[in-house]
C-alpha cells in the first residue's frame, strides 16, 4: 500500500532508499531495479569465449543494495578472482511495459559511470553448473556508481570513448558506438519481460579487456561525454 507510506507502522526499521546523486543538483535520484546485459560488446563476448553474432540479448539483476557511491571498493569475500566491467549507466525516469522502439530513449533521465564488479571464479562455477549468477554479480557493494548527468546536459549517449585504467595502465577501451544491443533496444527488450519502471538502471556491458584487481588498486575510469569516477580496491 504504496500510498500509504507515512501511516504504516512498520515491525522493523525499513532499509533506507538508495539514491545516486545528481551531478550539479542536491536532488537525488531513488534507485529501483538494477538490470544488467551480459555479452554486449562483441570483443567482450569473445573474450569470453562466445560467438556475439547468434545470442540475443540476456539480462541479470544485482540489488540496489548493491550500489555504492563511496569511491572505493571493498575486495569482497569467498572470492580470489574479482574483476572490473567498466559500464555506462542508464537511469529511467519512467517505465512500462510493451514500449516502442520509437518511443524507449524518451524514458531516460539520464546517464553515469557504473562498475559491474564481478566474483569471476563464482560466476564461471556458477555457469559451469548451470546455477544462477548472483553470488558472482550481486554482492556488496558490487556496483560502484558515479553522481548521474541528466539527458537535458549531455543528450543521449550513442557514441564515445569508454575506458578503464588500473593504476594508470588501460586495460579497458571501447567506444559506446561498439554495443550490440542500443540503449531503446534494451528498454523496448526489457518492458517485454517486465514492468520497467522510473528508478530502474540499465548496466549497458563492458568492453573487452576485463580483469582482475587486488586490494591497493586504483581504478579510473571515463566515459566521454560524462566525465570519470575514480574507485580506490581496499
Ligand atoms: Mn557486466
Amino acid at each position: 500500500n504504496e500510498g500509504n507510506l507515512t501511516m504504516t507502522k512498520f515491525v522493523i526499521d525499513p532499509a533506507p532508499q538508495v539514491c545516486l546523486p545528481i551531478r550539479g543538483s542536491n536532488e537525488s535520484f531513488p534507485v529501483r531495479r538494477i538490470y544488467c546485459i551480459g555479452r554486449n560488446y562483441a570483443d567482450h563476448a569473445i573474450e569470453m569465449g562466445h560467438d556475439p553474432n547468434k545470442e540475443p540479448p540476456f539480462f541479470f539483476q544485482k540489488n540496489a543494495q548493491n550500489v555504492d557511491t563511496s569511491g572505493t571498493f571493498p575486495y569482497p569475500p569467498q572470492t580470489s578472482d574479482v574483476h572490473h566491467e567498466m559500464e555506462l549507466v542508464v537511469a529511467l525516469k519512467s517505465g512500462g511495459a510493451e514500449i516502442s522502439l520509437d518511443n524507449a530513449l524518451e524514458h531516460v533521465y539520464g546517464y553515469g559511470l557504473g562498475l559491474d564488479m564481478t566474483r569471476r571464479d563464482l560466476q564461471g562455477e556458477a555457469k559451469k553448473l548451470g546455477r544462477p549468477w548472483e553470488v558472482g554479480k550481486s554482492f556488496e557493494k558490487s556496483a560502484p556508481m558515479s553522481e548521474l548527468v541528466p539527458v537535458s546536459e549531455t543528450g543521449h549517449l550513442d557514441q564515445g570513448r569508454i575506458c578503464l585504467k588500473v593504476n594508470g595502465e588501460i586495460k579497458q577501451d571501447g567506444d559506446l558506438n561498439q554495443m550490440i544491443w542500443k540503449v531503446p533496444e534494451m528498454i523496448a527488450y526489457l518492458s517485454r519481460f517486465y514492468d520497467i519502471a522510473g528508478g530502474d538502471l540499465i548496466m549497458s556491458g563492458t568492453p573487452a579487456g576485463v580483469g582482475p584487481i587486488q586490494r591497493g588498486d586504483k581504478m579510473e575510469c571515463e566515459i566521454e561525454h560524462l566525465g570519470t569516477m575514480t574507485i580506490k580496491v581496499i
